[in-house]
């Protein structure tokens, strides 16, 4: 929220778009980065238009997959889940843009990678839902949240991209 004013104090001519200007949490889970993907799935993010905020590489504890993954803890595939989060180490990311978080999901594509369409990345680089190589944030609101459980203050930055007024009008 404090990036918004800041935003609205240096690129006025920007305030209409900037209303939706969202954050979400993308991470390349074990097997994109053992599969070396992770260039691969960042620069799809970053040639669409989209600012990175934060950057990590990261072995999560069972705890925080936990955590990040508590609305599916009465689902069968829980435990397989937290042991597939937790087998190596994930790329932790921050995007910012307008209409981010649903454009992010689009770009990353459905759940099952055998239903997602050629040209997201699970359709083009994945075959099972148990080894899906991406995650992406499901609301603007899960997005904070999601950043907020991954990064610590500090570890993310707000800054200008010189391309900026050459993506949004
Ligand atoms: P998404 O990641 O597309 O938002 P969900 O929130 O439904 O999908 O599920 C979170 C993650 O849990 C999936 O990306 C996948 O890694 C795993 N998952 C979901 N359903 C299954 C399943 N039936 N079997 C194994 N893993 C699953």
């Amino acid at each position: 929220p404090k990036r918004h004013i800041k935003a609205r104090i240096f690129l006025p001519h920007l305030v209409a778009s900037m209303e939706e200007v969202e954050q979400t949490y993308i991470m390349i889970k074990p097997d994109g980065v053992q599969r070396g993907l992770v260039g691969e799935i960042l620069s799809r993010f970053e040639k669409k238009g989209f600012k990175l905020t934060g950057l990590k590489l990261f072995q999560c504890p069972k705890e925080l997959a936990e955590e990040h993954y508590k609305d599916l803890q009465s689902k069968p595939f829980f435990p397989k889940l937290i042991d597939y989060i937790t087998s190596g180490p994930v790329v932790c990311m921050g995007w910012e843009g307008v209409g981010v978080v649903a454009s992010a999901r689009k770009l990353i594509g459905a759940t099952n990678p055998l239903n997602a369409e050629p040209g997201t990345i699970r359709g083009d680089l994945a075959v099972q839902t148990g080894r899906n190589v991406v995650h992406g944030s499901d609301s603007p609101d899960n997005g904070k949240r999601e950043i907020g459980l991954w990064f610590k203050e500090g570890e993310l930055c707000a800054w200008t991209a010189v391309q900026e007024p050459w993506l949004v009008e």
